[in-house]
């Protein structure tokens, strides 16, 4: 057989044995307590579970006894309260994709920059990654960490890294060519977009790029959906998973051997339970990912509650890591929808037409395909009274609630206006959401 050779970033970590990774967790676990007792929301939280110190935290089993931390809870805290050290301390903030109403913010010390970003970097060293690679990161720059904290890890691997953000296709495929590309950071649906737009180019060709990887995440994608991206563009394809509320991209991502995400767990503990009982489900059952961050002084979060399905997958991998792998994820525990790697609430659609006169009491949502791209429409009844109106009343109302939509939730919708009594009235629980993708 071949040898492959497999790159690390920090071997002795990354092939540590169950019991070294164990340990490292149940004392990172023990001095995060201690440290998330300094704020006043784990304070009181702890308090009521019985827990006053580390020292209740005796093996990591007795992780059970702590409370959940829910996004909820992270917009009542909002701006600073589960801020753990001196705000002076902090250095960066960020924030999770698509809402402007109160968002779920994280902040970091310079440490927790450094360690998010060396999380990053061996990330990227275990898809094959290297000083050797130019990057070019076409997620949105900004309060997404999809931009910035994989810009610091990509950097601190060596990279040389082109913050090309999201979208402007012609001109990323222009860099990509003039700088010799090695490896794209995208959306799936952004992936397959760039292949239409390569395909349809008149001046460049796929022979023109050196386009070895892409990195994708941020959104549920098929490993049909991966075969036929590789396929398309005679890449590899790496699944990668991350959230703002644990610091971005680089929470699990994918060896070489593309099978599965190694979760970095002396920097995270990952535990899935069954969303009903919140008890732990059998060995690689699917279930809701339940993260406690183990490395973060300025913000500590405990057993934060993802609502995303996945499972452990059972064994060991071909590239010699302990870290345990989760499988590609199945879909969430809420209804929060993601459109071109945005997360969209259904209920902040409402909150919009509910405040807004002249909208009568049905709508629907629907998301749907468009190329490769998502697309959001909201069908909207109007109130006789407005149907009645004049056509540029009418006009003016699509045009506001466009406008309100779209400063709420970062993306642009289309909205149909609808006749009183037109959309389907379920019995029962109203059906307010039309997903009309399919994985592919
Ligand atoms: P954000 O905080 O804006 O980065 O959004 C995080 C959410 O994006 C996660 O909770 C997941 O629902 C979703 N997500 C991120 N990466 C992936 C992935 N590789 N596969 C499926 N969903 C993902
Ligand atoms: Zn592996």
């Amino acid at each position: 057989m071949d040898t492959v050779s497999i790159p690390f970033r920090d071997k002795e970590i990354e092939c540590a044995s169950r019991e070294k990774i164990e340990a490292i967790q149940l004392e990172a676990l023990r001095r995060q307590v201690e440290h998330a007792l300094k704020t006043d929301f784990y304070s009181k939280r702890f308090a009521k579970a019985g827990i006053t110190g580390p020292q209740d935290i005796k093996t990591l089993s007795d992780i059970s006894r702590l409370p959940f931390t829910t996004k909820g809870d992270l917009r009542e805290a909002y701006p600073f309260g589960l801020l753990a050290v001196p705000q002076s301390e902090v250095v960066r903030v960020h924030a999770s994709s698509g809402t402007t109403g109160t968002p779920t913010v994280i902040y970091l010390t310079q440490k927790d920059l450094d360690l998010a970003s060396d999380t990053m970097a061996r990330s990227l060293t275990a898809a094959g990654g290297s000083k050797n690679d130019i990057i070019q990161n076409m997620m949105t720059y900004g309060l997404f960490t999809g931009g910035l904290c994989f810009h610091y890890g990509a950097e601190l691997m060596g990279a040389m890294v082109i913050p090309t953000s999201a979208g402007n296709t012609l001109r990323q495929l222009k860099f990509m060519k003039d700088f010799g590309t090695t490896m794209i950071h995208a959306t799936p649906s952004y992936l397959l977009h760039l292949h239409s737009a390569i395909e349809e180019s008149d001046e460049l060709k796929r022979e023109d790029l050196r386009l070895q990887k892409a990195i994708t995440g941020a959104e549920p994608h098929s490993e049909e959906l991966r075969q036929k991206i590789q396929d398309a563009l005679g890449i590899e394809v790496y699944n990668c998973f991350g959230m703002s509320e644990m610091n971005g991209p680089g929470v699990a991502f994918e060896c070489i051997f593309r099978s599965g995400m190694h979760v970095w767990e002396d920097r995270y503990i990952a535990e899935i339970l069954d969303p009903d009982t919140m008890e732990p489900v059998a060995d690689g059952e699917t279930g809701e990912l339940v993260l406690t961050i183990l490395c973060r002084d300025a913000m500590p979060l405990i057993r934060y509650r993802t609502r995303d399905l996945t499972r452990f997958i059972p064994g060991p991998c071909a590239c010699g890591r302990t870290h345990r792998r989760l499988a590609r994820f199945t879909g969430r525990t809420d209804d929060m929808l993601i459109i071109n790697g945005v997360n969209v609430f259904p209920s902040q659609i409402e909150e919009v037409l509910l405040k807004t006169p002249g909208v009568g009491s049905n709508y629907l949502i629907v998301v749907e395909k468009t190329g490769a791209l998502d697309k959001l429409t909201v069908q909207v009844e109007i109130t006789p009274a407005m149907f009645a109106d004049d056509a540029r009343v009418i006009n003016a109302l699509r045009d506001h609630l466009k406008a309100e939509m779209q400063a709420l939730i970062t993306i642009n919708p289309a909205i149909e206006i609808r006749q009183p009594g037109s959309l389907p009235v379920s019995e029962g629980k109203a059906k307010r959401v039309e997903d009309r993708r399919t994985a592919l």
